[in-house]
């Protein structure tokens, strides 16, 4: 046996409550490697005679555990239980497929004897209710569209920015051009929007800024004049919430645009500036910017990446945490938006994420944050951070497969099986499933114009663990490849095309099934003639639930659709 590759760790993505009072336990073994893997657990303080010693012993019970999947490198083992009296200690029992068995325990393994099932046991001391990692409900039966709003619609040309170019689908956008989509031309379309069928918007940043795409705020208590004001922007959210759509906002925390108040004040009054503590400040004068990449030496301030534009907030300040959150809670409670999409929210300070998320739930219950975390995320998704992330670590190999054809069915199952476990159930049904977005090139182009292919992708990713989003255009069939070229004004002269038919149908499928869709879990397999098995599972983890899961979905490697997503002829 493989005993390098055992591994469990108490209070983690291995050992949590998933609903109230229900209990998972994970344990990774050598992939096949183990035939068993038995949980011996009990109560601390139950105790029972032993008849042979007359001594008060540990009363333990075991339980075998399920194997659930299989990844690169491992096996995974689980069990469901449930404590009456909230406490647990155990260890386990593993026999490998050599013959050996061994004790794995909280002070490494030892022989499996009468007297050590008793001892150097793991600890769950007390599991509280409020501990318990929660995410919205609300979430699990979203499917979201993301808007990216400088092309997604022109609804008023009296905002238009000077050169507005007219709106031709075809174009080629260049970084600093201008279309002219705003929010009336969301309002206008949000009927359109309901008839695809989505219930939850996504918008790029909507807040005063310097770009067409928004990310250099200038001001983030107000809406770009470009794009409309507050007023209007109510009314959107009115709108939507009418419509049963959810409505998330993107933000970016990490820096701030250079044309801010807070930086042009630094600019012009140096190190006496009251906002000079607000930066990383190393010295000055602040300009010329240092570029390492062009051998200038050690930047004077901290930027994203080295982009002189984008000065990096110090949100270890607690005048700046204090105003950022001010931020955050002013669009809930004024506006009633549902859920903060972070961006670059990996490279901004824990502590701080942690005092966004009280703030945000005091300020609305069931509130979603997604971060942008473009890789594993177990540090932000622990119950008091993120609710998920947006999940291309997940999404990009099922493109590898389906698309680029560079992982095979079985890599691509192991894969995806590694990156469900790497996080809590409740966490992998809110993660954010995007084929491509406003930084990415578009679907369609990564599958080479062929759109069943993309369409089949889609079809995959709408049957995942974890909410799908489908980014503006993809439902008219437009391509386009990296940014900003993924970035050209909507084509609405496919709405309700072939594309559009397609993509409704596969919206309709995802909604139909939420319930299971949304707050199961998956399971995934190959069979031997090479078909992906997605086997979906309501609330299957918990054997005291009657929800039978719909029959398995068999995925042919290529260009068909299961029967209940097949588009009408
Ligand atoms: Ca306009």
């Amino acid at each position: 046996m493989n005993t390098a590759a055992l591994r469990h760790r108490p209070e983690s993505e291995d050992c949590y409550l998933y609903t109230e009072g229900l209990l998972t336990l994970h344990f990774h073994t050598a992939k096949d490697d183990v035939a068993k893997v038995s949980l011996i657990y009990g109560d601390p303080y139950l105790t029972v005679l032993d008849p042979a010693t007359k001594k008060t012993v540990w009363r333990y019970q075991t339980l075998a555990m399920r194997k659930i999947g299989t990844g690169q490198t491992e096996d995974y083992w689980s069990v469901d239980l449930r404590m009456p009296y909230s406490r647990l200690q155990y260890q386990f029992l593993v026999e490998g497929k050599d013959g050996t068995t061994l004790l794995y325990s909280d002070r490494g393994l030892r022989e499996d004897t009468p007297a050590n099932r008793t001892e150097n046991v793991f600890r769950m001391p007390y599991f509280h209710e409020l501990d318990r990692v929660k995410t919205p409900d609300w979430a699990k039966e979203t499917v979201w569209y993301q808007i990216f709003p400088e092309r997604f619609a022109n609804g008023d040309k009296h905002n238009d920015p000077e050169g507005t170019k007219p709106w031709r689908p075809a174009d080629h956008p260049g970084r600093e051009d201008y279309y002219g989509g705003d929010l009336q031309g969301v309002l206008d379309h949000l009927d359109d929007l309901q008839a695809l069928g989505v219930n939850g918007l996504y918008f790029c940043p909507l807040f005063t800024a310097a770009s067409n795409h928004k990310y250099d705020t200038i001001d983030y208590f107000d809406i770009d004049p470009d794009f409309g004001d507050k007023a209007l922007f109510a009314k959107l959210v009115s709108e939507a919430h009418q419509r049963g759509m959810k409505v998330m906002l993107d933000a970016v925390f990490n820096h701030i645009g250079e044309h801010s108040l807070q930086w042009q004040d630094v600019l012009k009054n140096g190190a006496d500036s009251r906002f000079a503590s607000w930066f990383h400040i190393s010295n000055y004068p602040l300009t010329p910017f240092h570029d390492p990449n062009r051998g200038e030496g050690k930047p004077q301030y901290e930027t994203f990446a080295f982009e002189p534009h984008m000065p990096k907030l110090n949100t270890a300040n607690p005048e700046v945490q204090d105003y950022l959150l001010n931020v955050a809670t002013y669009w809930i409670k004024t506006f009633d938006i549902d859920a903060w999409r972070l961006d670059v929210a990996n490279e901004v300070d824990h502590h701080f994420w942690k005092r966004f998320y009280q703030a945000t739930q005091r300020a609305k219950k069931d509130f979603l944050i997604i971060g942008e975390v473009w890789h594993s995320s177990q540090p932000w998704l622990n119950g008091d951070q993120f609710s998920g992330v947006m999940n291309y670590a997940y999404t990009e190999q099922i493109e590898d497969h389906f698309l680029t054809h560079k992982l095979s069915a079985k890599s691509l199952v192991e894969l995806l099986t590694d990156q469900l476990m790497m996080y809590r159930p409740q966490n992998d049904q809110v993660m954010l499933n995007m084929l491509d977005s406003h930084d990415t090139a578009r679907l369609l182009t990564v599958a080479h114009g062929d759109e069943d292919l993309a369409l089949q992708a889609l079809a995959f990713t709408f049957t995942q663990t974890g909410m799908p989003c489908i980014y503006y255009g993809t439902e008219m069939g437009m391509a386009g490849e990296n940014d900003p070229d993924c970035r050209r004004p909507m084509d609405w002269s496919k709405l309700n095309g072939p594309v559009w038919q397609r993509v409704h149908a596969l919206i309709a499928f995802r909604r139909k099934y939420a319930k299971t869709l949304g707050q199961g879990t998956t399971r995934l397999t190959v069979t031997p003639s090479g078909l992906i098995k997605v086997v979906r599972a309501g609330d299957a983890r918990s054997w005291r639930t009657s929800t039978r899961p719909p029959s398995p979905l068999r995925w042919p490697q290529r260009r068909r659709w299961p029967k209940a997503i097949r588009p009408a002829s």
